[in-house]
């Protein structure tokens, strides 16, 4: 018998192991343990494929609340289509399925069910949940623009399912006989246009009968259309059956929407959409694979690369020709080509879209299309677009990625429609917020933004630098000298509220004064989200700049050690109460490195600009091994459309996009014996780390390709031509590598011999 056993296990082991593919490592239930006041990431458990159009998730919360699906919630109040980015945000284009048995609900407390966690799957490209008080199990799976839902409701009781349209103009129309419905919402939270609308078509694959309902307490059975500003409908099936329902989404038409459901389903059953989802992530999360890591931090890698490849989402569809087309939520006309939407560039430009320009080149270019699209249909490059403009953050931040694509040959986009977006970013005022830059005339007249006129100035100063740093390296690469001239003058511009004094950054008034009352804990004023300390650092462009202002290498890595060494003290400025970022910061445990929110996020790698990589080596390890896990919990801040995963994942590789718009990493300490990328030119690039373990976080040497590395930093060339990187690590530093300041990363001062 035991024989048997074995011969049988033998057989099962090879499927097992083909089976388990790493789309099963993902756990999309990371960073859900989140709310107001806190956040673990502020996620929720989307089913999507790679950069859906539409995402379907259980909903926990209040309908319309941001936080859609949080961990702590005991109970499911309905199934949804969303596209929101980030609770901060909101949802847009949202509607809602629910399971019933017995007497139909409209309100979400009344409806809401229990459910056993575990009866709970969820896989990027499945979700399975049994709601305790219907006895009824709901399963999601979903292609890109499309739903595909399942739902086993129990025997011998009335079965009902309700769908519910979205606040703010609302309509369901009821086929019967089609076994169909089709309706929209135009739930927005802004940056749509007059008319936008999110079109569905659910086709079923049992017959119906139908109600519908305007308050709890009437059912109209004859009624098959309704218009309102929100609307239910509840269908009725037979009790005891399997209902499987396929729904297509469509920002254009109904008809639009029928044509993505036949392209994208068809006739195709629950299994086949789920086995194709599930296909399309093992493919993209294949690019990478890791060897010598732990089971949880699989887990958190994996997840980590499906959070990076959810957002931008596409936004365009395919018309009868199959060429692409899309509404557009600039000027709310239907336009050829591209579009993408949902995307804080303030979080994503510094180390999402460098991620992409390694991994994901082609995915890079089309997004930038869409972006030079959104140009051309509404006179600005987005700043934070959701599904358009939103007045969310600084910065104009598309410079950055328009510049990083290019410096690394990803050039399949109108170079020269980029270049005239970015100059009109940097030199036209508006005060509008969605776009452009606030505070621009000071920055002209001034040299910075001034902190008397303008809020979060000091920021803005240190963002616009950057920005224009990117905009000079594109003018000099299409030789516009009398541009390139300008912006990298302008690129300096972050010295203009640098106050020796008290060796900071600092609010700067009109007149030429500092702000008064300094207080290097204080968050906000003259920063966003963040104190003195925080953006103090912020020269992404130009850190050899910064060690000069900070009176060089010695005083600049002291410095960066008093980060660590300071108490995680903060007092809470203009936003009068202690805001999530701050209470985020205090968790770290990391003194005022506050990784819970994007600012800092290229400070752990200064050290490698001043003869100290080693301190790099260790903060980077720490942080991968303590602000990341696998669960809930798994997040020490916001994730943001991929950024907080985005840093992980390069720093667990062992290297960090610190100054996006060139063609280098900065390197750290790799998390895992080895990591291959898979190159989409067909080469593969390894980072080897021999003698690798919790300890031994400090590189003692490296090779790349045979020959001795001494700098601290890789070219992009050097990943993409693919090779080998060999590092020998121990667990005492190697106070002598990158200790030569020709072996320090990119400057702009040093490059530019000023
Ligand atoms: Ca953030």
């Amino acid at each position: 018998m035991q024989r048997l056993l074995l011969s049988c296990l033998l057989v099962l082991l090879p499927w097992i192991s083909h089976s388990a593919g790493l789309v099963d490592r993902v756990n999309p239930l990371l960073g859900t343990d989140s709310k107001r006041s806190f956040s673990h990431g502020n996620t929720y458990p989307a089913v999507a494929t790679p950069f859906a159009m539409t995402f379907w998730t259980p909903q926990t919360g209040e309908p319309g609340d941001g936080w859609i699906y949080t961990y702590q919630q005991p109970s499911i109040n309905a199934f949804k289509a969303t596209h929101q980015p980030s609770p901060w945000i909101g949802d847009y284009g949202d509607f809602s399925l629910m399971p019933m048995t017995g007497r139909p609900q409209t309100d979400w407390r009344k409806r809401a069910s229990s459910f056993q966690r575990s009866s709970e799957i969820s896989r990027p490209y499945y979700y399975a949940v049994t709601l305790d008080k219907y006895k009824t199990k709901v399963e999601m799976t979903s292609t890109t623009r499309c739903g595909h839902l399942r739902i086993t409701f129990p025997p011998s009781e009335p079965a009902y399912l309700s769908i519910h349209a979205h606040p703010q103009g609302a309509f369901i129309q009821m086929r019967p006989q089609e076994k169909k419905v089709c309706g929209f919402t135009r739930a927005n939270n802004g940056g749509a246009p007059e008319n936008f609308a999110c079109y569905f078509v659910m086709v079923f694959d049992q017959p119906f009968s139908c109600a519908g309902m305007s308050a709890d307490s009437l059912l109209h059975q004859d009624l098959q259309e309704l218009t309102a500003d929100q609307v239910f409908a509840f269908l009725q099936f037979a009790s005891g059956q399997s209902v499987t329902v396929r729904i297509a989404t469509s920002f254009i038409s109904l008809e639009q929407a029928e044509q993505n459901l036949a392209a994208e389903i068809g006739d195709r059953s629950f299994a086949a959409t789920r086995n194709r989802s599930r296909a399309s992530w093992e493919k993209e999360l294949r690019r990478i694979e890791i060897q010598g890591a732990s089971k949880d931090q699989e887990i958190t890698f994996y997840t980590a690369l499906y959070r990076v490849l959810l957002f931008p989402r596409i936004w365009y569809e395919f018309d009868g020709q199959g060429r692409m087309h899309h509404f557009s939520p600039y000027d709310g006309h239907v336009h050829a080509g591209e579009m993408y939407a949902d995307n804080g560039f303030w979080d994503t430009f510094r180390a999402v879209y460098p991620f992409f320009t390694i991994l994901f080149p082609d995915r890079d270019a089309e997004i930038i299309r869409g972006w030079i699209n959104a140009y051309r249909e509404g006179g600005w490059f987005p700043k934070w677009c959701s599904p358009g403009y939103r007045d969310c953050m600084i910065g104009t931040h598309v410079e950055s990625l328009v510049a990083d694509a290019y410096c690394k040959g990803i050039r399949e986009f109108d170079v020269q429609t980029a270049y005239e977006a970015m100059l009109k970013d940097g030199a036209q005022l508006t005060d509008q917020g969605g776009y452009g830059r606030t505070g621009l005339a000071d920055y002209l007249q001034l040299g910075y933004v001034a902190c008397d006129k303008t809020r979060e100035a000091t920021a803005r100063t240190l963002e616009f630098a950057y920005d224009d740093f990117c905009i000079a390296q594109m003018a000099k690469a299409l030789n516009k000298p009398q541009d390139e001239k300008i912006f990298s003058s302008r690129s300096f511009n972050y010295r203009n509220v640098w106050d020796s004094s008290v060796a900071m950054m600092r609010g700067r008034l009109a007149d030429g004064s500092w702000k008064p009352d300094f207080d290097p804990f204080e968050w906000g004023g003259p920063f966003t989200e963040g104190s003195a300390w925080h953006y103090t650092w912020s020269v992404l462009h130009d850190v050899d700049g910064l060690i000069g202002l900070m009176g060089g290498r010695e005083a600049f890595c002291g410095k960066l050690d008093s980060l660590f060494l300071l108490p995680p003290k903060f007092s809470v400025g203009h936003y009068r109460r202690e805001i999530h970022e701050m209470t985020e910061m205090v968790a770290c445990n990391m003194g005022q490195y506050a990784h819970g929110n994007q600012p800092v996020h290229h400070v752990l790698y200064l050290y490698a600009y001043a003869g100290q990589p080693w301190k790099t080596q260790k903060w980077v390890r720490h942080a991968c091994t303590t602000l990341y896990g696998p669960g809930p919990d798994g997040l020490c801040g916001d994730e943001d459309n991929g950024q907080t995963s985005a840093w992980y994942l390069f720093s667990a590789m062992g290297f960090y996009p610190v100054t996006p718009g060139t063609p280098a990493y900065v390197l750290g300490s790799p998390l895992f014996k080895k990591v291959t990328l898979y190159l989409k030119n067909g080469k593969k690039f390894t980072i080897q780390a021999d003698g690798h373990s919790p300890q031994n976080v400090y590189i003692q040497s490296i090779r790349l390709n045979g020959a001795v590395h001494s700098k601290t930093w890789l070219s992009h060339a050097d990943i993409v031509n693919g090779g080998l990187l060999h590092l020998r690590m121990g667990d005492q530093p190697n106070t002598r590598f990158g200790v030569d300041p020709e072996s320090a990363p990119y400057s702009f001062s040093r490059a530019a011999g000023r």
